[in-house]
């Protein structure tokens, strides 16, 4: 079943209102100079779905040095880069992933690769 989602810039406004204004792995502002990028948790290339409950905003660094890395990889390697990366955005990001799949069903291969991630970074 396909989920009716909001097209690419509606759900960045949505992001940004949801998550505030900054990237998620650098805490820069995304709302003015530097522009927001879509930043896919689970990746694209895993199956992760083009959907609000996939998707935080990144600047346009973080988003092409983190490529395909995992989030769980990645939030570490911020941490060793003293970047302020926002692991709290991303377990609840994950978190409601992890439903909307539950909810909406099919996207296979996005939730074996979800559960691995959900076991290493989220706060249940
Ligand atoms: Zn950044």
């Amino acid at each position: 079943m396909q989920s009716q989602q909001p097209g690419r810039a509606e759900r960045m406004r949505l992001i940004l209102t949801r998550d505030g204004p900054t990237c998620a792995w650098c805490g820069l502002d995304v709302s003015g100079r530097v522009p927001a990028t879509t930043d896919h948790l689970v990746p694209r290339v895993k199956g992760g779905p083009s959907w609000l409950e996939n998707e935080v905003a990144a600047c346009r660094r973080c988003n092409r040095l983190r490529g395909h890395t995992s989030p769980a990889d990645w939030l570490a390697e911020c941490l060793r880069r003293g970047w302020p990366a926002d692991a709290e955005r991303v377990s609840r990001v994950l978190l409601a992933l992890e439903s909307a799949i539950a909810e909406r069903g099919g996207q296979r291969r996005a939730r074996a690769y979800l559960d691995a991630q959900l076991r290493r970074v989220a706060k249940r």
